[in-house]
């Protein structure tokens, strides 16, 4: 059994990859095979963006499918983890004095069931969501990384499922593999530097990175869950990228692993 856990923050993108074999779900299946078993998974989705922080408590939480225009299939995919009350008190324990709501009507959004499916076919690891709390700086979400990074020593598997780009009004709905846009591959290169390097705090200001980053990140939500798994990395862990590509020009589909 590993000593700690790796962290992962995953490109999620297109909701479709819940039920298609591509190159980001067959690496998203190679990291379920190649991680050592966790006891649980901790979840921060971008699609559980509100005011406060919250997790989920339920024993069995819903599958949510929160999104539109997508095919009748996708809204029947279930994925029937169960809960994990445990690890939501021990999250409110490690955040404290920050205020954790213990959550029952949120369950499992598309950004973290469209990843497990892969991940953990089976769903037979329990799952806790951590909300990001919309109110609050970069700063913050850092520091809540920071603060959850024990649990990585206690065979918890966190995950962070956002885009480090993500620029839906750019997206090139329905063309076949169009190429990036040059200021979403000239940011993720800068990003990647700045993961690679361990340079975090320009990071946090991603705001004053100038029009690329702008451009990459119109609105925080995609982006902030990087900032919790950077957040629980140790000193002198190695960060790498087991999963590349852009999608539809303006959809970083980077995975960024720590440890
Ligand atoms: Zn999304």
């Amino acid at each position: 059994m590993a000593d700690i856990l790796p962290a992962y923050f995953i490109g999620h993108g297109n909701p479709m990859n819940a039920l298609q074999t591509n190159p980001y779900t067959q690496g998203w299946s190679r990291i379920g095979t190649e991680t050592p078993r966790p006891l649980a998974i901790l979840a921060i989705s971008a699609h559980w963006y509100v005011p406060g922080t919250g997790v989920t408590i339920s024993t069995s939480p819903r599958t949510i499918h929160d999104f539109g225009g997508f095919p009748k299939e996708l809204f029947q995919v279930q994925y029937p983890a169960p809960g994990d009350l445990a690890l939501a008190n021990r999250v409110r324990e490690l955040l404290a004095p920050v205020s954790v709501t213990f959550d029952e009507s949120w369950g499992l959004d598309h950004g973290t069931w469209s990843i497990l499916k892969h991940v953990y076919p089976q769903a037979d690891i329990p799952v806790v969501q951590l909300s990001i709390d919309a109110t609050q700086p970069a700063a913050f979400h850092y520091e809540i990384g920071k603060r959850l990074a024990p649990l990585r020593n206690e065979q918890i598997l966190i995950i962070g499922s956002g885009n480090l780009v993500h620029n839906l009004r750019a997206y090139a709905w329905g063309q076949e593999a169009p190429v990036p846009y040059d200021w979403a591959a000239r940011f993720e290169s800068e990003a990647r530097q700045m993961l690679l390097a361990a340079d975090d705090q320009p990071l946090l200001n991603y705001q004053k990175l100038g029009k690329d980053a702008q451009l990459s990140i119109p609105t925080p939500e995609h982006f902030l869950p990087l900032l919790y798994i950077i957040g629980s990395r140790q000193t002198k862990e190695l960060t790498a990228f087991p999963i590349e590509g852009v999608d539809g020009g303006s959809i970083s589909m980077l995975t960024v692993q720590v440890g």
